[in-house]
């Protein structure tokens, strides 16, 4: 079987459901994307995205250009559930 969930999915879902790593993914997007492959639109998005991008599932996915389906995916991928983003830059 193909693996295709995309790091895209794991950055989006993971950011939704931990406060903390969304914080960071907003506040340096270029250093959380690091180690992950994404493509230039994908980049793109995260680059704009806000705050307010994660008020409802329904407003994220525009944000995105994913589907609520695939938002869903992406949430409860066990890759979003457990791992924090950013493998290069350690906190602490
Ligand atoms: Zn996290």
């Amino acid at each position: 079987m193909v693996e295709r969930v995309r790091d895209y999915f794991i950055l989006i879902g993971h950011a939704w459901i931990c406060p903390d790593c969304r914080q960071r993914l907003l506040a340096d997007p270029e250093a959380m994307l690091i180690g992950h492959k994404v493509s230039d639109e994908e980049r793109t998005c995260i680059l704009a995205l806000t705050d307010e991008s994660f008020g409802t599932m329904m407003i994220l996915g525009e944000a995105t250009g994913l589907s609520t389906d695939d938002l869903r995916e992406a949430i409860d991928h066990p890759r979003s559930r457990l791992r924090h983003l950013g493998v290069v830059k350690r906190r602490r």
